[in-house]
């Protein structure tokens, strides 16, 4: 027989009963399968949110993920070079 607790659901803070065993492998955050569909539609559309800033910029570079120039062209980037 599985161990089981009483937590608050992450959504919807409604209590709900989980097993241990999913709660230490970081499952069982939610009390429903709606709560977790919630959940992740909120966290695409802030990513969604985030792209379309960055294309709205017109600046590629901007947002961080090609911080790093050094890693595309060794020749031609010269940091010291004004824009
Ligand atoms: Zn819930």
């Amino acid at each position: 027989m599985a161990a089981t607790a009483e937590f608050a659901c992450q959504w919807c803070k409604q209590p709900f009963i989980a097993r241990l065993a999913d709660r230490k492998r970081g499952w069982a955050r939610y009390c429903s399968k709606s709560c977790k569909a919630s959940r992740q539609e909120r966290r695409t559309g802030q990513h969604t949110a985030y792209q379309d800033r960055r294309e709205r910029s017109g600046n590629p570079y901007e947002g961080g993920e090609f911080a790093d120039a050094h890693l595309f062209s060794n020749e031609d980037h010269d940091c010291n070079k004004p824009l």
